[in-house]
């Protein structure tokens, strides 16, 4: 018999027919005369119930029923007579697959802690929570796919082995197979890279931006949809070593044109999962944070507000708060200025604007006030940054100029350069943290528990 899936079974049931379901025992319980077991296939955040009759099944084999337990029930599908669901199963016959210890099966109680479920990243895909993040996830992703083909938008993949050190987006992970105790050196008593895999030093890529860019300036529109790798050591629930990254760069667009993609965007997102996830939606709302369902259908049905770097700094100065980093004109803001705006000023997410250039990247095309770059953050509740982006700078004097004002390494860049000599365009793009998204759709606070297996500072478990 075709196995089916729980999912399919609870949402069109036929009645009186002969099903065959697998899945993982999520609870057992009943009398001597009747035992009624909950089980969960991961197909949805539901669990389907099989009662078995104790008539027909000899008690011992029962016996390893237990939560965790992975077995096969084939019987008939009946009109529930007990509360709660619709539809269970009568079995005829059970297959167990795997028994689960009771005493060693790390997940028996319910309210383990995140630490805890963490600790267990093998086995809490198992748990209400994860299923439902997890699924989550996945249609998210599928829905960036969908969205970005259906604007004729082509999916780029970009290096994630780099060759050059200038994204500037952050700290790198070195990729060698040179040997660490002792590697060559040339006469200097450096260490001699050209011996090395590539024959020059080599990274893993923090963005894939710059090469998005030499796709766009040919291809009109494209994204990357990829892994990327940050080796900074900042401990907080917002950053991973490695988490993936969605970058659209985009031909003939002004930043403009960016800010209205990035709201639509993520709109879309947050649509597509109200729309395709409402169980783990509901789920979450209710045992995660409560505010979730208000805040994702707030945030579908209301303009971003945008502004520029500038009005927020005043409004910053002149919020009535204590502030554990300054505020000024010049300086970077950080993640309580952030969400004070959209949390507490605002009340919605904001999208700022016209960053002072010495706090922005190279590559962000220079106002005509010789101090702002054409940058945009956009900022969520709960989250702060979420995606940041820019107009990229088109000029080659300016870009160049630019380079060298910094000390960046000119010749490593001479690729991104040249598409600035041949047929430049004006063009623009972001990049969208795709935890910072999921964090977002799912009301989990730590973005160590919307992927599966974290790397964060000291921890490559799994
Ligand atoms: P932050 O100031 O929060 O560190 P950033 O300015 O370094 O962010 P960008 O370089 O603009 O971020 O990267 C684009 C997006 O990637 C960010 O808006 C954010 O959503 C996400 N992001 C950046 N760093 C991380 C990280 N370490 N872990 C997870 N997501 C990240
Ligand atoms: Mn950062």
């Amino acid at each position: 018999m075709e196995r089916k899936k729980v999912k399919e079974l609870l949402s069109d049931p036929v009645v009186g027919k002969e099903v065959l379901v697998k899945g993982w025992v999520r609870t057992r319980r009943g009398n001597k005369n009747i035992s009624f077991i909950s089980l969960n296939d991961g197909s949805t955040i539901n669990n389907i119930q099989v009662v078995a009759d104790m008539a027909r099944f000899d008690e011992l084999r029962l016996r390893d029923i237990t939560t965790g337990a992975c077995i096969a029930v084939t019987g008939e599908l009946v009109e529930s007579q007990g509360q709660g669901q619709s539809v269970e199963i009568n079995a005829s016959a059970i297959e167990v697959y795997g028994k689960c210890d009771a005493d060693t099966y790390p997940l028996q109680k319910k309210g383990h802690s995140m630490e805890f479920l963490r600790e267990h990243a093998h086995l809490r895909f198992r748990t209400n929570t994860f299923g439902a993040v997890f699924r989550i996830r996945h249609a998210m992703a599928f829905a960036i796919h969908k969205y970005f083909n259906d604007k004729g938008f082509f999916y780029l993949h970009t290096p994630i082995i780099t060759g050059s050190d200038a994204e500037g987006a952050g700290e790198m992970f070195q990729v060698t197979t040179l040997e660490p105790g002792n590697p060559p050196r040339n006469e200097e008593g450096a260490i001699d890279y050209t011996q090395d895999f590539f024959g020059k030093q080599t990274n893993l890529t923090v963005s894939g931006q710059l090469e998005g860019e030499l796709g766009a300036l040919a291809l009109g529109e494209i994204y990357t949809f990829g892994p990327t790798f940050r080796a900074e050591n900042s401990n907080t629930p917002r950053h991973l070593a490695e988490f993936w990254m969605i970058e659209p760069e985009m031909a003939f667009y002004d930043l403009k044109d960016n800010m209205d993609l990035a709201e639509d965007f993520l709109k879309y997102l947050i649509r597509y999962a109200l729309d395709n996830c409402s169980d783990d939606l509901k789920f979450l709302n209710s045992m995660i944070d409560k505010g979730l369902l208000e805040r994702l259908n707030f945030v579908v049905s209301n303009e971003f507000v945008r502004l520029t770097y500038t009005e927020a700094v005043d409004i910053l100065t002149s919020a009535e708060k204590k502030w554990e980093f300054p505020v000024g004109w010049g300086r970077d803001l950080q993640a309580e200025h952030e969400r004070y705006l959209v949390e507490e000023h605002f009340k919605r997410p904001v999208i700022l604007i016209d960053y002072p250039r010495e706090i922005k990247a190279f590559y962000m095309k220079q106002n005509d006030d010789g101090k702002t770059v054409k940058a945009m953050d956009v900022l969520f509740p709960g989250i702060g940054e979420i995606i940041g982006g820019s107009q990229r700078e088109e000029d080659y004097e300016r870009l160049i100029g630019r380079i060298r004002e910094l000390g960046l390494p000119e010749k490593d860049l001479w690729w991104y350069l040249e598409t600035r000599k041949f047929g430049t365009a004006p063009h623009s793009g972001f990049g969208l943290g795709f935890e910072r998204m999921i964090l977002f759709m799912t009301g989990m606070s730590n973005i160590r528990d919307v992927i599966p297996f974290p790397r964060t500072p000291r921890n490559a478990e799994f």
